[in-house]
């Protein structure tokens, strides 16, 4: 029976690539995320069409603790362990500390870091009794390094990078791993307010917008793309990457080499 991959809004942008690769490889996808329900059904229908058995969706809201628990007590009871944990859902707000709206600091820290602690406590269970699981978190180079106004999404990422570590010490001795993959800027829905913004301010066109954001911080000037990320996903779920285990593995254009 095909083994079973949560990839986290994978709805879009990264996680959907992610979510193409494993299903290329054969997993059996549970996916997750927002969206128009066409959306979503053509998303399940390409994962379906690329090899994953009858894949699953869960419209679960990350933010909500409970909701998570909940949802992933009835996935796993009902149709197995979770094999590989793909915590990828996140979102971005930019503006200075003094600006940043509370609520949006409260919701970007409970989706892009605690949501990965409740999916990883509720997923380890039956992955330590099937002695096998890939837990993969989808940081950013933002969980190595900051850059001014992100400061919700920093902190977030590096407590991210940080549990990860902790999760790849506290399974150690299974067939269990954690690792953290730190993307540069990737083209997907969740940088497109910051190149139109860009775009607005220099009074350019939005692919120049773009440009200047690349050569601001990335030095291959190319945006990392999404099969890039997925291949590199599939790739940590192989025995030859089992020892590789609380790493933090920047896919950056060389951005955190500088
Ligand atoms: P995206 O906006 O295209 O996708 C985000 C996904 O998360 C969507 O499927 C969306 O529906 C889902 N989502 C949003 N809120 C949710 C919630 N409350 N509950 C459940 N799902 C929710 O963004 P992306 O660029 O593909 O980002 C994916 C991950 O990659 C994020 O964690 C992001 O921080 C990280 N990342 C992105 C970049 C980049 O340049 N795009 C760089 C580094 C890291």
């Amino acid at each position: 029976m095909a083994q079973l991959a949560l990839v986290t809004g994978s709805t879009s942008g990264i996680g959907l690539g992610i979510a193409r690769a494993l299903a290329e490889a054969g997993y059996r996808l549970v996916l997750n995320g927002f969206g128009e329900p066409d959306q979503i059904d053509a998303a399940l229908d390409e994962i379906g069409q690329l090899g994953s058995p009858s894949p699953l969706y869960l419209g679960t809201d990350l933010t909500d603790a409970s909701a998570i628990e909940l949802a992933l007590r009835e996935v796993i009871h009902s149709e197995g362990p979770i094999s590989v944990l793909v915590n990828n859902a996140g979102m971005q707000f930019t503006a200075s500390i003094e600006d940043f709206p509370v609520d949006k600091w409260d919701q970007i820290i409970a989706l892009n870091l605690s949501a990965a602690f409740h999916t990883t406590r509720l997923c380890l269970p039956a992955m330590r009794n099937q002695n096998y699981g890939r837990i993969i978190n989808i940081a950013s180079v933002h969980g190595l390094v900051a850059s001014v106004n992100k400061s919700a999404y920093v902190a977030a990422k590096h407590g991210l990078v940080g549990f990860t570590k902790a999760t790849a010490l506290e399974t150690a001795k299974s067939n269990i791993t954690c690792n953290a993959i730190c993307p540069g800027w990737t083209h997907t829905p969740l940088i497109q307010t910051q190149i139109e913004q860009r775009a607005n301010d220099m009074g350019v066109s939005i692919e120049e917008g773009g440009r200047a954001l690349l050569t601001e911080k990335q030095p291959s000037e190319q945006f990392v793309t999404t099969d890039q990320l997925g291949a590199l996903t599939r790739f940590l779920c192989t025995d030859a990457a089992s020892q590789i285990t609380g790493a933090q593995l920047p896919v950056d254009g060389g951005w955190t080499a500088q």
